[in-house]
């Protein structure tokens, strides 16, 4: 498989008032076409700041990245964010929501329009086009949001602590979901997250940093023998166990 992402010893520090904050140091890592990664480490670690740097928002100190094998300047590689919050407008309709980014891109077309009902319709949120949403539950809220970047079609999906505002139940939920709706899409995505059984739930791979500066401690490829490698089935397989106790003990060692 090509790798899409190249992350090549990157130096990152914060440069305020009161002095320098290191962020990220010397990471080195690349990430395949098709791949769902997800990072872990400790709270202000850096791993905000590691998907700043892919979408370009931070430019790296030291080091270089690219995107399918070019410089992220000039660059037709086109990236998804998907935060905690989702952002949506109460002003809009949940399709009007979704259409949001196509209108900012210039891309609305019926064809654009004709994907945002199908892709709303496929993960069931149909009925719900016309709503607003404050009538969504939080997980529903949170797959209009998905709806809304999956429509832009993005090569590369950046996904930030996207469940971290839901409740325990929804959280899994949600995340099985969402996780279900990327592998189905065949997108390549990076997953920010503290929660170490959501990582093994979906990841392919997990990159596990030390606390700040970050540097990448580990990184762990995650296999199931499952017949449907789906989330729930992951966390009710023994594999699980194993992958949860290998992460902690991987954080931890770092205290
Ligand atoms: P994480 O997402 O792992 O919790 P971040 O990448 O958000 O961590 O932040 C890493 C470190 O950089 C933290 O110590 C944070 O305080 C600092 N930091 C983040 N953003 C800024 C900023 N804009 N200016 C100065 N320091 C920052
Ligand atoms: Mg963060």
């Amino acid at each position: 498989m090509e790798s899409i992402l190249e992350f090549n010893h990157i130096n990152y520090a914060y440069h305020t008032l009161e002095g320098e904050t290191k962020a990220l140091s010397d990471i080195t890592f690349s990430v395949a076409n098709g791949e769902f990664v997800a990072i872990v480490g400790p709270s202000g670690c850096g791993k905000s700041t590691l998907l700043s740097l892919i979408c370009g928002l931070h430019q790296p100190e030291s080091g270089w990245i690219h995107l399918n094998g070019k410089p992220l300047n000039d660059n037709p590689t086109s990236i998804g964010y998907m935060l905690q919050h989702d952002h949506l407008f109460e002003w809009r309709t949940v399709y009007h929501n979704v259409l949001l980014g196509l209108e900012i891109q210039h891309k609305l077309s019926n064809e654009t329009r004709q994907k945002a009902r199908k892709l709303l319709d496929a993960y069931g949120l149909g009925a719900f086009a016309d709503s607003r949403p404050s009538q969504l539950s939080g997980g529903m809220r949170q797959r209009a949001a998905l709806v809304r970047t999956l429509v832009l079609d993005p090569d590369i999906l950046l996904l930030d602590e996207p469940f971290s505002a839901l409740d325990y139940q929804t959280r899994l939920t949600v995340g099985d979901d969402i996780g279900q709706i990327l592998r189905n899409e065949k997108k390549t995505a990076i997953l920010v997250t503290h929660d170490l059984s959501e990582a093994v739930s979906l990841a392919d791979r997990i990159f596990v940093l030390t606390k700040r500066p970050a540097t990448l401690k580990t990184c762990v490829p995650v296999t199931f023998d499952l017949a449907a490698d789906t989330p729930m089935n992951r966390r009710n397989a023994p594999e699980f166990k194993h992958y949860f106790n290998l992460l902690w003990k991987e954080l931890n060692h770092d205290e």
